[in-house]
């Protein structure tokens, strides 16, 4: 396994590989890896001859208030996990090497799908992840690029940039990785307080409630979100939304039909955490 730092040797490295007629799969991610990126490189692994990941905290989709100087990080462990796990390339470039300008002089603007979960909680986060990811296309160069179902709004809005600037390249959705007691795997979990932590696993259980709620007949959109609502009452942190939607078109919904999210952010003292359930509903 090879670590490189600049554009420069990501490309030559890239160029070798698939003039040798090699496939590329790539896991773009902010590090502090966990079994989440774990499953999404071994997914990765299984289909392509050269595997690369990113690691990269990328300022441009985070808020003035938001995390990015407390983000986990810790490019040893990375490196050790990386390995592990059968990648052959990462990709760990400065703030400097992605972004020479303070102010990047041209950005991708997302405006699809953004209004609702965390597009409207963190305003700007998907113009600084599209754009980031963009810029990652197009030095690596995948074949394929894996990303995780717990981030599904994310993912919805990649898959429509791929397809609006016709980037060749197919994006691949893996389940996400949950500990034993529900919790999504998410790098940010090191920030939970004993007591959060034991909390947290009502997250999720709150979603499978709604998702029950909806397969034993419920179909009122705010009877059901009420409902949800309340199971998470009392709980040691703030709700930022739980919302109910068609997926992955992101719209509203009162009636529901076809596949839907059902999805929630919530904020700890030191984390904030999303997750989300999709079902389909067959009439
Ligand atoms: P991050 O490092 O948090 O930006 O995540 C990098 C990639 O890993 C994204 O595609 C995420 O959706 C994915 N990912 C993060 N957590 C999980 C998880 N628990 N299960 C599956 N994929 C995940």
């Amino acid at each position: 396994m090879k670590i490189v730092t600049t554009i420069k040797e990501a490309r030559t490295e890239i160029e070798r590989v698939k003039q040798e007629g090699h496939t590329i799969g790539f896991v773009p991610t902010m590090g502090y890896l966990h079994e989440g990126h774990i499953s999404l490189i071994k997914e990765a692994r299984k289909k392509h001859d050269f595997v690369v990941i990113s690691i990269f905290v990328n300022p441009l989709q985070f808020g003035p208030n938001e995390d990015f100087d407390r983000y986990p990080r810790n490019i040893e462990r990375d490196e050790q996990l990386a390995k592990d796990a059968g990648v052959d390339l990462i990709f760990y470039p400065s703030v400097a090497e992605m972004y020479p300008t303070e102010t990047p002089p041209m950005m991708i603007h997302v405006s699809k799908g953004v209004d609702v979960l965390c597009g409207s909680s963190r305003p700007g986060h998907f113009d600084g992840v599209a754009t980031v990811v963009m810029k990652l296309f197009q030095i690596v160069q995948p074949t394929e690029s894996f990303f995780g179902q717990k981030d599904a709004q994310q993912v919805a809005i990649l898959i429509n940039m791929v397809e609006t600037f016709n980037v060749p390249l197919k994006i691949v959705i893996c389940p996400t990785v949950r500990e034993k007691d529900g919790l999504a795997k998410s790098s940010r979990n090191v920030y939970l307080q004993k007591e959060e932590r034991e909390e947290a696993p009502f997250l999720y259980k709150t979603l499978e409630y709604g998702a029950s709620l909806i397969r034993t007949g419920d179909r009122n959109t705010s009877t059901i979100k009420n409902k949800m609502l309340a199971s998470l009452e009392g709980g040691k942190g703030q709700i930022d939304y739980l919302e109910i939607l068609h997926y992955p078109s992101l719209e509203k919904t009162n009636e529901l039909s076809g596949q839907i999210i059902l999805a929630l952010a919530y904020h700890y003292k030191h984390a904030r955490l999303i997750d989300n359930y999709i079902m389909r509903i067959e009439e």
